[in-house]
């Protein structure tokens, strides 16, 4: 059995509303798991339900082999840092770090050598007898970082934990988390609506959806074989684009551009999908300028640009073909103007397609080739 093991979990709020549907998953000691979803998905209840600070409604919980569900927080050797920092606002930080320990007894001198190991950790060693209110939210965070790893717990917890720092402090503390894991070892659960943060920082990603898990993976898996259209949607910045078509003659139906689906499909979707629709997707930065020619095996689209948006490292192309809004991630030095007409192609291996009606992948090519 793995380290720890979430079997059938559902949650069902007193209220009647059901949070979590048959959640299943196993976790090796030392991973680091990342649950992603949009806001009211279940990923924070979840994750109480691992903390012991909701009862399991339906399932069963391990933690290295032995049923949990029943365990108080404190016998599961977690220790949870929450989106707001909760630090106790007129203890100084030394105080911060040192308090749970303090409550467990621990000898000062022993206290004193862990504040000052772990704020080392941190780069808070000057900060220690400052108050909350004199750190930036950043060092705030450190601080609430500190506290659960003080106590050298097995099994980390962490819920948003950067949802409250600008742009900068965030990708700062994320490669510092992801460093803190790697020195302690510590299974880690972290919960996040942002899919940069679980790109960059798990080993792998459990993507959620109104209660439901849709896909567990390692970074690479879901965003080179999402199972469905919402973790395609879901992983990646741009969005995937969805061309939804109906299909004829094995091609979809576009006034001025041709989608010939053999060229990505075999013979049997080609039929199952005949006189139905489809769902074509691609991703923004997997297209090309088609300038002076481009490889053979590649959808050429004509379309009309809407907006340019320059990022420095690539600019996002807003652009229409055959009445469908779609991004294109290119080069700046590549980009067409607005209000131009411009030629893309898209790689046959870079084709997604979906079925309208269950959103699940279709297999391609490209795909049985994996
Ligand atoms: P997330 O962390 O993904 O944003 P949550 O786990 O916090 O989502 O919430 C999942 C769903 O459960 C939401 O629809 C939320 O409104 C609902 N919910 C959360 N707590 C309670 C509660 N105590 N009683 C009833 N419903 C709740």
């Amino acid at each position: 059995m793995a380290y720890l093991t979430l079997r059938g979990i559902n949650k069902i709020y007193p209220n009647g509303f059901h949070a979590v549907h048959d959640f299943n998953l196993e976790i090796e000691k030392g991973e680091f798991i990342v649950f992603v979803g949009s806001s009211g998905c279940g990923k924070s209840t979840t994750l109480r339900m691992i903390a012991g600070l909701e009862n399991i409604s339906k399932g069963e919980f391990y933690i290295d082999g032995e049923k949990a569900n029943d365990k108080g927080p404190r016998e599961r050797g977690v220790a949870m840092v929450f989106q707001s920092y909760a630090l106790y606002p007129h203890m100084t930080v030394y105080e911060n770090l040192a308090f749970g320990l303090t409550l467990q007894g621990v000898d000062d001198d022993v206290i004193e050598q862990r504040v000052n190991s772990t704020a080392k950790i941190l780069g808070l060693t000057d900060y220690l007898e400052r108050l909350p209110r004199e750190l930036s939210g950043g060092q705030r965070q450190r601080v609430a970082v500190g506290r659960a790893i003080i106590r050298k717990v097995d099994i980390f917890l962490m819920d948003e934990p950067l949802s409250n720092l600008d742009a900068k402090q965030r990708v700062t503390m994320r490669s510092e988390i992801t460093q803190i894991h790697r020195e302690t070892g510590a299974t880690t659960i972290y919960v996040t609506h942002d899919q940069t943060e679980a790109m960059t920082m798990a080993d792998r990603i459990v993507v959620m959806k109104d209660g439901y898990v849709q896909q567990v993976g390692t970074p690479y898996d879901l965003y080179f074989n999402p199972v469905n259209m919402f973790v395609a949607g879901f992983i990646g910045e741009p969005p995937m684009n969805f061309v939804e078509s109906k299909v004829k003659k094995g091609n979809l139906v576009l006034s001025d551009n041709q989608i010939e689906l053999r060229a990505v499909a075999d013979q049997d979707v080609l039929d199952k999908y005949e006189g139905g629709e489809i769902v074509f997707g691609f991703r923004p930065e997997c297209v090309r300028p088609v300038e002076g020619g481009v490889a053979r095996s590649a959808y050429i689209i004509k379309c009309f640009v809407n907006l340019v948006e320059l990022l420095g490292d690539s600019t996002n192309v807003y652009v229409n073909f055959d009445g469908y809004n779609t991004i294109l991630k290119l080069d700046p030095h590549q980009a067409p103007s607005v209000g131009s007409s411009f030629e893309f192609a898209i790689p046959y291996e870079s084709v997604y397609l979906f079925d309208k009606t269950t959103e699940k992948r279709v297999k391609t090519k490209a795909l049985q080739q994996k």
